[in-house]
């Protein structure tokens, strides 16, 4: 059984074939690696496979999958958690199998989403070029103390429970939003109205998933509601946060920084070297010049740990399709 894997990146292939040798010898499965990112014009490489393999920026609209279902996919391999980027009514109307990796390490990304904060707070991004040149003055590089400061947790799922628990040991307030509240959340901190968490959070960090109800929930209304001088964080997915109001907010001082590892255009330029290149994306441009923001490239799921789960979640939906057997990982979720 072939499978084109979209977008594919050394690194995915490194842990892809050491579980498929390892685990799947003798399965017949065959990746085909594709380094291109599945679009309109590279949907003609899943031509001749039964299955593709596509990453967070892959796109997977209506016309794209029936492209696929044409060509004679019959499966989709998502591997990541979000699903926002594929039209799953269509998806299901074609008959499609689709799966994801719904928990891969959700440390992995709450430990990233620290180091931004620690980062940003700390200016370890300006001290680090400053000491390279022989510079050790530290004004400009005042941080403050996250112990009493307070917290707050937009999404209290796998990943922000990972990343509540991290602050509570940093002796921080913990507040949560969620529409489904959970006794584990229960356990590190406080469940609050979302107004109340903008109002009172130092930090807001968003780990809630991209849907309708989410896209631009940072905007510029919310962020009139948040606390003075508050620091946000997203390492959850760009559309949560109106970038240009976003803007608006650090240069009225009203938000104090910015850290974010995902971005509402990022997949014109995430997972690309783009250093020879002009960029012409003027509203990421603005976001590099300000010294209150730090920028990472989707990063937040990468870890040894979270490369492994990944391939062997990936391969174990495989699995399941190709031999009929129930996969608790399909989309979309039955409740
Ligand atoms: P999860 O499903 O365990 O948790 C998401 C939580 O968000 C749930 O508790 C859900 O009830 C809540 N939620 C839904 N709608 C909400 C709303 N309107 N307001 C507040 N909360 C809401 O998912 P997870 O594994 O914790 O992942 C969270 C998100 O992190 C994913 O959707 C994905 O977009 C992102 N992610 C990013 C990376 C990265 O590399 N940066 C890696 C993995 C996942």
């Amino acid at each position: 059984m072939k499978v084109a894997v979209f977008s594919a990146q050394p690194y995915d292939q490194r842990f892809f074939d050491e579980v498929l040798q390892r685990e799947y010898a003798s399965s017949g499965f065959e990746l085909i690696y594709q380094k291109a990112a599945l679009t309109d014009k590279t949907v003609s490489l899943a031509q001749g496979c039964t299955a593709i393999c596509a990453f967070v920026n892959d796109q997977l609209d209506a016309a794209l999958l029936e492209q696929l279902a044409d060509y004679g996919v019959r499966a989709i391999l998502l591997r990541c958690a979000g699903f926002n980027n594929i039209d799953l009514p269509v998806a299901e109307r074609l008959g499609l199998f689709v799966a994801r990796v719904p928990a891969y390490s959700p440390e992995a990304v709450a430990e990233h989403a620290i180091a931004l904060v620690m980062t940003l707070n700390r200016n370890i991004h300006r001290a680090y070029n400053r000491v390279r040149e022989g510079n050790f003055m530290l004004d400009g590089l005042l941080g403050f103390n996250l112990h009493g400061k307070t917290v707050g947790i937009v999404g209290t799922g796998k990943i922000g429970l990972a990343t509540a628990r991290i602050f509570k040991g940093f002796g921080c307030r913990v507040l949560g939003y969620d529409p489904y509240q959970t006794a584990d959340f229960s356990t590190v901190g406080e469940y609050v109205p979302l107004d109340t968490l903008l109002a009172e959070a130092d930090v807001v960090s968003l780990h809630c998933p991209l849907t309708e109800a989410t896209r631009h929930l940072i905007n510029a209304d919310s962020l009139a509601r948040m606390k003075l001088g508050a620091m946000l964080v997203n390492t959850s997915r760009g559309m949560l946060i109106d970038t240009k109001a976003v803007i608006g907010a650090l240069k009225s001082r009203r938000l104090r920084a910015l850290a974010i590892d995902v971005y509402e255009q990022e997949s014109q330029l995430f997972f690309q070297d783009r250093s020879s290149d002009l960029i012409d994306d003027e509203v990421f441009l603005r976001l590099t010049t300000f010294p209150n923001v730090i920028i990472t490239g989707h990063q937040g799921f990468f870890t040894i740990e979270a490369l492994r789960e990944i391939a062997e979640v990936t391969l174990h939906n495989l699995d399941c399709f190709a031999n009929d057997r129930a996969c608790g990982n399909i989309l979309p979720i039955k409740a």
